[in-house]
């Protein structure tokens, strides 16, 4: 039935169809129509829709109590969900901050860390330094420390002045031909440390970098060293590391922190998306015991909170998610899957004109987009590669997350893929299949221009 919509949706002139239900991998319209969730919506569903353990502890913790606000109690639900993520948290990790939601957490990480330094008698510490093409949320802060050109323009006036970029850790376009992995690490890294003495060590709060980045570039792990590097030059001058593991953390990448693979800890670090599983939006920020004792042994307050901090019904679905990938051994089949998805894709891309890169770890995974794979020039971004893509695939059944921007903000095309955890040798099998089929369209398509589906970036 065609009903006016009265919601404020992502495109102001396209309503999407409507989604009924979940059974594991797949979304179900209204009419029946049945798509394979290849990407979890945006990184988030990692155990599938409708898991009953989740269903039962959400219903579970409604009813026993569904609110209580964080200045008077704390709850079981959240206190367990705390333990367990420090139980299994990168060295040094031991408190926990709930929020809402990715930006929430960033939000939260910066301001943790600008007070911590107040607290210490370092007020004059209040410059973040973050990375070109990173994405960390769109509320302002979040937005402000990002470096996602294409989101950031429209806001332009309104960005803090206590920001700035260096380039990301990227081999496909930044690692030069005679360049080492370790030595492209090192060069990577140095541009922090030029960034700190520029702006002087006494004035810098934070570096705040996404462990493997996410959307903006698609699933781009850092070079060999790079962050050992990042980790050193932040002791040596008192800033503190902020990891955002909003998209790549959780197990996404087939460790449950993508940290893990790098062999250092941050101080900060922020996680969301596969946290709660998208079957209560939630955030944490953890921070380490040194962080928590500046506070502490300080004021005793942070100055911040929200009205939905540490939800009992958010946190008690946690649980239930982060069990369910502990006792069913999911991150195992997060590599095995993940490791078939790299191959397949390999296999089926190895001699696509349109392909130049296939990247990323465990499952969440990338296929980088360009008009020449020898010079690895973009599309025009008028031609929509990545939406054509997108909007191919769904006609047919697989959810991916498409992206502009992938180079500077405005050029460059890529695809994301994000499947559940549980994801089978056969839903992997359809994915290959219906993407390769999707882009071979969209590479044989005529500039295609507008088109009432896009969604933005
Ligand atoms: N940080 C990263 C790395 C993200 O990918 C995102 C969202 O995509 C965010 C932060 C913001 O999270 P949210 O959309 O939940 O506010």
């Amino acid at each position: 039935m065609n009903r006016q919509s009265h919601i404020f949706h992502r495109n102001a002139n396209h309503t999407p169809p409507r989604a009924a239900r979940g059974e594991g991998v797949w979304i179900i319209g209204q009419d029946g129509q049945r798509w394979l969730d290849a990407c979890g919506g945006a990184a988030v569903s990692c155990l599938g829709h409708g898991d009953p353990d989740v269903v039962a502890a959400i219903s579970a913790q409604a009813g026993a109590l569904a609110y209580a606000h964080t200045s008077f109690f704390t709850t079981d639900a959240a206190e367990d969900l705390a333990d367990l993520l420090i139980e299994d948290a990168p060295v040094g990790l031991s408190r926990v901050y709930f929020v809402c939601d990715g930006s929430e957490a960033i939000e939260t990480a910066l301001k943790m860390a600008h007070q911590y330094h107040r607290e210490r008698g370092e007020p004059t510490r209040q410059h973040v330094i973050a990375r070109h093409q990173s994405y960390h949320g769109n509320t302002l802060g979040a937005l402000s420390a990002g470096g996602n050109a294409g989101r950031r323009a429209v806001y332009g006036g309104l960005m803090l002045p206590n920001t700035s970029h260096v380039d990301p850790c990227w081999a496909y376009r930044f690692q030069t031909p005679d360049e080492s992995d370790h030595a492209y690490g090192a060069r990577a890294a140095a541009t922090l440390e030029a960034e700190i003495l520029r702006l002087g060590p006494e004035n810098v709060s934070c570096f705040l970098a996404e462990t493997v980045v996410g959307a903006t570039l698609g699933c781009v792990p850092p070079a060999p060293g790079y962050f050992k590097a990042v980790r050193e030059i932040c002791d040596r001058y008192g800033v503190l590391l902020i990891l955002d593991e909003v998209m790549c953390g959780m197990g996404r990448t087939g460790t449950l922190h993508a940290c893990e693979r790098e062999g250092i800890a941050p101080d900060i670090m922020t996680v969301a998306k596969g946290l709660g599983a998208g079957y209560v939006p939630l955030g944490a920020v953890l921070c380490s015991g040194q962080v928590f004792d500046a506070f502490a042994q300080g004021s005793g307050s942070f100055m911040h909170g929200h009205t939905f901090v540490g939800h009992p019904v958010a946190t008690a679905s946690a649980l239930a998610v982060q069990r369910a990938i502990r006792d069913r051994g999911l991150l195992t089949n997060v590599r095995e899957r993940g490791a078939q998805l790299r191959a397949e894709l390999e296999a089926r891309f190895a001699d696509h004109p349109h392909v130049g890169d296939i990247r990323g770890r465990g499952l969440f995974l990338a296929l980088e987009f360009v008009a020449d794979r020898e010079t690895k020039r973009p599309f025009d971004p008028e031609r929509r590669f990545n939406q054509t893509v997108r909007n191919a695939a769904f006609t047919h059944g697989l959810m991916v997350y498409s992206v502009a921007g992938t180079v500077d903000g405005r050029h460059g095309d890529h695809v994301l893929l994000a499947p559940p955890y549980t994801a089978t040798e056969s839903d992997v099998a359809y994915i290959c299949e219906r993407l390769y089929n999707a882009v071979t369209a969209a590479s044989q398509s005529a500039f295609p221009g507008l088109d009432e589906q896009s969604v933005g970036l």
